[in-house]
């Protein structure tokens, strides 16, 4: 008889995604000529960069002969991207980073929901609150969670982020081990400056804690104090492993590229006491259970660093960046308190007049006809709070926040 793992069971279903989508259809078939705009997306919008394209077709090409055809992928990646990452990510920001400590993937998603598999599952996690989830729910499917208790898991550290702390991660009051950080911020679009970052290194490297620090959204930083990479933050690469992502930088959602880093500096400990490289585990996790990221993806993910290549996906960026503006100028002349959007492409909108979170996601939808993701479903600290995301078109992002004014 084969046994689950129990810990699947212990996982409420994700009910913040479905119960939008029901309170959508059902508003959408009882008012079918309406036109709702969606600010609660977390997908992009526009087509990829030429670049992208060119590099994509050439790539197919490449396959459709013996001569040129590629097989499996060098575990890693291969070193025309790694080279380009190791360049243009780090070097330009003054990090050294070697090609074999970068682990190229098929994103984000899945590097930080698998990294899980090359850490005991007794250790202690801290996250913040609000949190992207897949590292709450990766840490349940782990058994590293504990029980399900008013919303909270017992066996996690959560560390609000309100207003009230300007979304700066208190360190946890507690021994923990390992620590999720997601800088720019999902949802709040806020970030850490240099001097916040380094306080959490230097934490981390005094307590002997991993940090696991999500860059999915290090390219839609605008200002200048606000660190790329946690490598920027010197003895990080004894401390931190990165997670990258071409999702939102460069439109890959659908075509799915990413990678990790891990440090060869960077040790864990085993039960006996000596220090294990991580950069070993996962490399061998890597090999073992991921077959690599396809020819013409990598050669795509290449091309985002060409000269073409970096001037269309940062015209890109600006556009959504734009919308940001739009959305956070704009409700903050109608009067309401809006965080993040400056260097991230999500807003984080306190509901008026005490409403919840999701009261105000039934206004919005009843009332104008936006959909937004209603912050409580980030967390409890979320609560109070909606996202809304620059990820729409332009034309929409406007008449809904014309909309949102009047
Ligand atoms: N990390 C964060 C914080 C995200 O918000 C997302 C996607 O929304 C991801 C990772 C997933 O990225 P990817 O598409 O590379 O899997």
């Amino acid at each position: 008889m084969a046994l689950v793992n129990e810990n699947f069971l212990k996982l409420p279903g994700s009910y913040l995604f479905a119960e939008i989508a029901r309170k959508v259809s059902a508003y959408k078939s009882a008012h079918p000529a309406h036109r709702v705009i969606s600010l609660g997306i977390g997908d992009v919008t526009q087509p990829l960069a030429p670049a992208v394209i060119k590099a994509l077709q050439d790539a197919t090409l490449e396959m459709a002969s013996e001569k040129t055809m590629r097989g499996y992928a060098p575990d890693q990646g291969y070193p025309f991207l790694l080279e380009a990452i190791v360049r243009n990510d780090f070097e330009a920001h003054g990090v050294r980073i070697s090609p074999d400590e970068l682990f190229v993937s098929d994103g984000a998603k899945s590097d930080t929901g698998n990294i899980g598999d090359i850490l005991s599952a007794d250790n202690v996690v801290s996250v913040t609150d609000p949190v992207y989830p897949v590292y709450v729910d990766t840490s349940v499917m782990a058994g590293r969670a504990g029980i399900l208790a008013d919303g909270r898991w017992t066996n996690i550290e959560y560390l609000p982020c309100t207003a009230a702390n300007g979304f700066v991660p208190p360190l946890p009051q507690q021994r923990v081990d390992v620590v999720y950080l997601c800088y720019p911020n999902n949802p709040t679009g806020t970030t850490l400056t240099r001097r916040e970052l380094k306080r959490w290194v230097d934490y981390a490297l005094k307590n002997d804690v991993l940090l696991l620090f999500d860059a999915a959204y290090e390219a839609f930083i605008t200002e200048k104090d606000i660190p790329h990479s946690i490598y920027e933050i010197d003895g990080a690469k004894r401390v931190a492993i990165e997670f990258r992502s071409f999702s939102k930088t460069a439109g890959f959602t659908g075509l799915r590229c990413g990678y990790t880093v891990v440090p060869k500096e960077l040790t864990a400990s085993a039960l006996n006491g000596e220090r294990v490289l991580l950069n070993d585990l996962w490399r061998r996790r890597q090999s073992t259970k991921f077959n690599g990221t396809a020819y013409i993806v990598q050669r795509a993910a290449e091309a985002v660093y060409s000269p073409e290549g970096r001037k269309q996906v940062r015209q890109t960026i600006d556009g959504y960046m734009e919308n940001a503006k739009i959305i956070k100028n704009g409700l903050e002349k109608a009067g309401m308190t809006t965080y993040g959007g400056v260097n991230a492409p999500y807003i984080w909108l306190k509901t008026p007049d005490g409403m919840t979170s999701w009261e105000y996601f039934d206004h919005l939808l009843n009332g104008l006809e936006i959909v937004t993701t209603p912050g409580a479903g980030f967390g409890a600290s979320g609560e109070g709070y909606v996202r809304l995301t620059a990820f729409g078109n332009r034309k929409d992002t406007e008449e809904a926040i014309e909309r949102m004014k009047k």
